[in-house]
């Protein structure tokens, strides 16, 4: 499988399982224009296929609007693909029954973006940390309590009887990110989808809320996909990155080949500027790709970054989509600059 063999190539580690698999992958939503049937296709994502390693952490990075929302709520199973198949433990998704599907979704938690939004404001902490206990069967309420204060601890919601009658407009940012960290924890998953965990809390509790992520994907062995549009707070427990655009992934490579030696124009444009994310630099991007991202009903013909590219190859990157170099081990990237190995440009 793809991850495996980049996980050998890239770090020398021992091939681990594959827990998610991703094959190409497509997402589009049918347009329709009233009186005139189909106008066509919002291509949110457009053939996409990668591996996520049994206790991994991957982060999808990208501008708003380049499709790593529907790709995430694919891997949720809230979205059918319109082509192509996810697999996790060896299960397609599109085989799966409603029995099935509804242990999928305990083995896989959602953290949300906006926890204020994800926190029904009519149930105190205790009952929100309980309903998934209660769907999932667990019937004894010492039991289900024993599980909700084993939950709060590990998410740092001490001293656990300040908190247990809370509702959510009682607590601060940080604190309503905690509980929906322990709701997403609390069916023991084996996988965690974390929607820009903290892009909505106050610069001065990222941080922590990121090393509370990794010390729980760590402790756990849980295999982790983080999406994010902000570069600067991937290296906090990614081992992956994959750079999304307009529905397609264009750079794939481990944190430090992203990081310290990226090849595609855009993921260079996204790095420019970047800062860390502690409360003296609240600013992430200073400085984005010139241009707008593209439509994804009309991506542009060839490769959709072409024209905000400043180094576009006039006659070809306008008119064919690059296909996947390799132009490193474990490093892979969509652009036709790296066509010929040994001309390499940075
Ligand atoms: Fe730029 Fe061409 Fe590479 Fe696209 S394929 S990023 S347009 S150089």
């Amino acid at each position: 499988m793809e991850a495996a063999s980049l996980a050998k190539k890239a770090d020398g580690a021992v091939d681990r399982d594959v827990l998610l698999s991703i094959d190409d992958l497509h997402i589009w939503f049918e347009l329709k224009r009233f009186g005139f049937g189909h106008a066509g296709y919002v291509k949110a994502v457009d053939g996409v296929t990668f591996d996520v390693l049994k206790g991994e952490t991957i982060a999808v990075v990208g501008e708003s609007g380049c499709g790593k929302s529907s790709l995430m709520k694919a891997i949720l199973a809230l979205h059918k693909p319109t082509k192509g198949s996810i697999t996790f433990d060896g299960k397609k998704l599109s085989e799966l029954d409603d029995k099935a599907m509804r242990q999928y979704h305990f083995e896989v938690g959602y953290v949300q973006q906006d926890p204020y939004g994800a926190l029904p404001p009519f149930m105190s902490v205790q009952r929100i940390l309980e309903e998934p206990l209660i769907v999932g069967g667990v019937k004894d309420k010492q039991e289900r309590l024993d599980r909700v204060c084993k939950a709060m601890e590990e998410v740092k919601l001490t001293p656990v009887n300040d908190f247990l009658s809370k509702y959510p407009h009682m607590l601060s940012g940080g604190q309503q990110q905690r509980v929906v960290i322990a709701r997403a924890m609390i069916m023991n998953p084996k996988f965690l989808v974390a929607d820009e965990p903290v892009s909505m809390l106050d610069a001065s509790v990222r941080v922590e809320i990121l090393k509370l992520l990794r010390n729980l994907q760590e402790e756990h062995h849980l295999s982790v996909i983080y999406i994010t549009h902000d570069l600067s707070t991937v290296s906090y427990f990614s081992e992956r990155i994959f750079v999304m655009y307009a529905g397609n992934l264009v750079e794939k490579g481990s944190v430090r080949q992203i990081l310290d030696n990226p090849y595609h124009p855009y993921t260079k444009a996204l790095l420019t500027g970047t800062s860390e994310p502690d409360a003296k630099n609240a600013e992430t991007y200073k400085e984005l790709p010139p241009g707008e991202p593209p439509s994804l009903v009309n991506p542009p013909s060839g490769c959709h970054f072409h024209p905000r590219c400043p180094v576009a190859i006039k006659g070809l990157c306008e008119v064919t989509y690059p296909p996947e170099f390799e132009p490193e081990p474990g490093h892979l990237v969509s652009c036709w600059l790296y066509q010929d190995k040994d001309n390499v440009k940075r």
